[in-house]
């Protein structure tokens, strides 16, 4: 997909991500000229679905695949892709942790459901993330905010109970005192497999965080996935783009700021490392080497299948979910993360499946369905993750091994062959701490900012760091709306009525 760029540039996004893609649309929709340039031939980084060529008309989400960020987050509520016509669609269950010897944990969407579920944790399920997601609009304002000032949203009574709570969840279940809230090994799990969904060390206060926030959405808006894949999400930010006269060039890789046309604004939706290698001895120095040093992550290793049924889980209830975690007991977890932080890939690494038909029978073709699924392995690590994420989903249903019609599996250190801006495999463009998660990528006081001559930073380098949100994005438009155009307020981001080229559907 390639379109000319607009005779007069404005601005330039190097990179179609989630977050590069916001932020053009966010410019755009200010009445500038936004041009994107993407280095695969294929647009929307993190967010695209293709056909992998496994079996025909199967397609499968190459990155992200399950969507609680994109439905929760400030600018994709006012984005409104319902109203554009991508169908996202919460399971009844968010996520299942099976567990060997005991029923699975279930995080159904309905929180009374789950907490019945959990016996004598119950309660305190109840308790915390219950309460939290009544209030899962404060929740997300605060986790998704650019960690350098307050949202006007959250200057409300009802952040006086929700903040202290959301901390002490995190404070909790981010230290060694993470057994104290809950009893039960099944309870405990279930939110460890949450955690996990930052690659890092277990405990730690930033998966303690991620844990907090995806819990809490789970009983809000849930754990949805787009009807036809990830990819309806890009096609609604291209479609939006386009009508507001933005362009996008594919095929175009970025290698240094001789290879972006003139623009009073460029913005990065790349790593950090990668924006010091475009702007090498343009940045003041120490920027440059702060950029530089900022440390990758963990890797993902992926799989795809094609299976020709549903997974047999051994527990039923663990279908119903739209994800599953798949590492056993907290225990166990945390011992294989700490392995894959030493090097060394586990024998039965964590791993996180999705089987879209779940909600979206549209995805089954002539009985076939894909599977989605990536094991946590060393940055960099070159083993092909196929048996040992076959065994692992095997361990939890008996006789999977059977259904698998294709597969094909990307290593840690080959996923940047699809995707420039992951790193050895690292999904956050940077290793997830507290700290970094807060100086994202430095702690200087403009996250986004690079210097004085119209280079930003977008993607999920900056803040609020990894997931399908769109906000790194959001927060960089603004800045550079204000510093480069003057321009104080933000553009409405809805659909205009009337207007059906907005929609790509
Ligand atoms: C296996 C996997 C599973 C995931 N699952 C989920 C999930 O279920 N839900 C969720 O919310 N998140 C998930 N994520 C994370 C999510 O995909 C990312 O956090 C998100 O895509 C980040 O968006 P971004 O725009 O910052 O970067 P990206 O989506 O990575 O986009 C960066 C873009 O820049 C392009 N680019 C990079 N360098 C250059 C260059 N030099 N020149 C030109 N173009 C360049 C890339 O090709 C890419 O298109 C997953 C990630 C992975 C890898």
């Amino acid at each position: 997909m390639s379109t000319s760029p607009a005779a007069e540039t404005d601005v330039v996004v190097v990179g179609s991500g989630p977050n590069g893609l916001a932020a053009a649309v966010t410019l755009a929709r200010a009445g500038l000229a936004v041009h994107v340039l993407e280095s695969q031939e294929t647009i929307g980084g993190g967010a695209r679905t293709l056909d992998l060529g496994l079996a025909p008309g199967i397609v499968h989400d190459l990155c992200s695949a399950v969507h609680p960020l994109a439905l929760a987050s400030p600018f994709f509520a006012e984005f409104d892709l319902a109203a554009r016509g991508v169908r996202a669609i919460a399971p009844e269950a968010s996520y299942a942790q099976p567990l060997d010897d005991t029923p699975a944990a279930i995080a159904w969407r309905d929180v009374e459901r789950t907490a019945d579920g959990l016996g004598a944790d119950g309660p305190a399920w109840r308790a915390l993330l219950g309460t939290l997601s009544r209030d899962q609009d404060l929740v997300v304002e605060l986790a998704l905010g650019d960690k350098r000032s307050v949202p006007s949203a959250l200057l409300t009574p009802r952040t006086l109970r929700t903040a202290p709570l959301f901390g002490a969840l995190v404070a909790l279940q981010g230290t060694p005192a993470w057994d104290l809230p809950f009893r039960t090994e099944r309870a405990r799990a279930l939110l460890t497999g949450v955690a996990a969904h930052a690659i890092g060390q277990l405990p730690s206060l930033a998966l303690g965080a991620t844990a907090s926030l995806l819990g809490t959405i789970a009983h809000g808006v849930g754990w949805p996935i787009p009807v036809g894949g990830s990819q309806a999400i890009v096609d609604a930010l291209v479609a939006d783009l386009r009508a507001h006269g933005g362009t996008v060039t594919s095929g175009h890789h970025v290698r240094t700021w001789r290879d972006v046309p003139p623009a009073r604004a460029v913005l990065l939706d790349i790593p950090a490392p990668a924006a010091a290698d475009v702007l090498t001895n343009r940045l003041p120095r120490p920027l440059e080497a702060m950029l530089r040093r900022v440390p990758h992550g963990d890797g993902a290793a992926k799989v795809d299948f094609v299976l020709s049924g549903p997974v047999p889980w051994r527990d039923p209830d663990v279908g119903r979910a739209g994800t599953q975690h798949l590492g056993g007991t907290r225990a166990e977890m945390a011992r294989t993360e700490a392995e894959v932080a030493s090097g060394r890939f586990p024998d039965r690494p964590l791993t996180l499946v999705s089987d879209p038909a779940v909600v979206d029978p549209g995805r089954v073709r002539d009985g076939l369905r894909p599977l989605w699924a990536y094991a946590h392995a060393p940055a960099g690590d070159r083993t092909d993750p196929t048996e040992r994420v076959t065994a692992q989903i095997e361990r939890f249903a008996p006789g999977f091994r059977d259904l698998v019609v294709a597969s094909r599996a990307v290593p840690a250190a080959e996923m940047i062959h699809h995707n420039p801006a992951l790193v050895g495999g690292d999904i956050s463009q940077g290793r997830v701490t507290m700290a970094r998660m807060i100086a994202r990528p430095t702690p200087l006081p403009d996250p986004y900012r690079l210097d004085r001559t119209g280079w930003y930073l977008c993607s999920s380098a900056t803040p609020p760091g990894p997931g399908v949100h769109g906000m790194a994005g959001l927060h960089a438009a603004s800045r550079v709306l204000r510093s480069e155009f003057g321009i104080r307020e933000l553009p409405s981001l809805a659909p205009t009525p009337g207007r059906a080229q907005e929609s790509s559907v």
